[in-house]
């Protein structure tokens, strides 16, 4: 038997575009039904993240016209990550893969298809990759690029034009399920994973109907999110601007006692001018060694997996978690 597709669509007042992604989804599924290429259980998963307008009410007629549809409502609204992270924690039980995609139909739904093959090749995770970025204005462009520049200059390692539209295995969402970390970035935290990975490039279309729920405000938090939550490099360069003014106010000594002995100066200006330089290099030099020893009790207190185990081999004992849950289903 062909093996089981949960979309899981994270939808934030989503009402407009929301019926048309559901058909154009629906018959994505059946015509991999027809290709024998996804399960008859498979299904496509709404989360509605705390929406404002008629979002759920949408979702729930639905699922009561056609069972493909299931929907997760959250309490409040939570941001597109954590709404992202609920619908994949929920299906990873009942779904040998899960694609997850945007609502508003960006994504381009017949790269699935293309996901799907690479996934049958034994890939566990498959990036959609954006190939050009036309469809976007100049701005978005630009503050997108200076985006991934920033965060892969700050220690944090993402697959560049690639968001959040992917296809993982079962076994690559049981091993997300090991970061328990409240503050998580997904899209920094599945390159951590491990495992056989590939890409396939798709055009991002412009959105289908609707507003952007990201605006620049949200951009620069989403960024500042994703340095904070993976990176703790800021804090170590601290300790290397603590050295570099350090190493400054030794040539300041040598500068001013110069200036000293040539009588170019006024009273007190020598031992002013070496103490501010030295102390304030000493200063940042203290914090940074603070930060070092912060940074270590950040990265425990997230308490992340140390490894990952792909596979066992042993003829008693051998465990492959996704295999045992198809098993069971089957
Ligand atoms: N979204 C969400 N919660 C939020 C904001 C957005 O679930 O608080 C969803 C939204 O419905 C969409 C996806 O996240 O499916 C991406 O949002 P959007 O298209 O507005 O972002 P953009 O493509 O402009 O970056
Ligand atoms: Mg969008």
């Amino acid at each position: 038997m062909a093996d089981t597709l949960y979309f899981v669509i994270p939808c934030y007042n989503e009402e407009e575009v929301l019926p048309e992604t559901a058909k154009r989804l629906k018959e994505k599924v059946a015509s991999l039904r027809e290709k024998g290429k996804v399960s008859g259980l498979s299904r496509i998963v709404f989360v509605n993240d705390g929406s404002k307008d008629r979002t759920w009410e949408m979702i729930c007629e639905l699922h009561e016209q056609d069972p493909v549809f299931s929907g997760i409502c959250l309490s409040r609204n939570r941001g597109h990550q954590n709404a992202l992270l609920a619908g994949l924690m929920t299906v990873r039980d009942y779904a040998d893969f899960a694609v997850s995609m945007d609502a508003d139909l960006q994504d381009d739904v017949d790269a699935v298809d293309e996901m799907i093959d690479k996934y049958y090749a034994g890939k566990d995770i498959v990036y959609g990759v954006r190939s050009a970025r036309q469809t976007d204005t100049f701005f978005k462009r630009t503050t997108a690029h200076g985006f991934y520049s920033l965060m892969k200059g700050m220690g944090a390692e993402t697959v560049a034009d690639h968001a959040d539209f992917r296809l993982m295995s079962a076994r690559a969402l049981d091993a997300l399920s090991g970061f328990t970390e409240v503050n998580l970035f997904l899209r920094g935290i599945v390159p951590m994973l491990g495992f056989p990975t590939d890409v396939v490039y798709y055009e991002r279309h412009e959105r289908f109907a609707g507003e952007s729920k990201y605006p620049l405000k949200k951009m620069l938090s989403f960024a500042v999110q994703g340095i904070t939550s993976l990176s703790t490099k800021p804090l170590q360069m601290i300790t290397g601007l603590g050295f570099f003014i350090f190493l400054v106010s030794i040539v300041m000594l040598v500068y001013s006692l110069f200036r000293h002995f040539t009588g170019a100066t006024i009273v007190g200006w020598t031992s002013l001018t070496i103490s501010l330089w030295a102390i304030g290099g000493l200063i940042l030099l203290s914090l940074g060694v603070i930060g070092e020893y912060v940074g270590k009790i950040y990265l425990e207190s997230k308490a992340r997996p140390r490894f990952i185990i792909q596979e066992y081999l042993d003829s008693e004992h051998g465990y492959v978690a996704g295999d045992e849950r198809k098993a069971q289903r089957e």
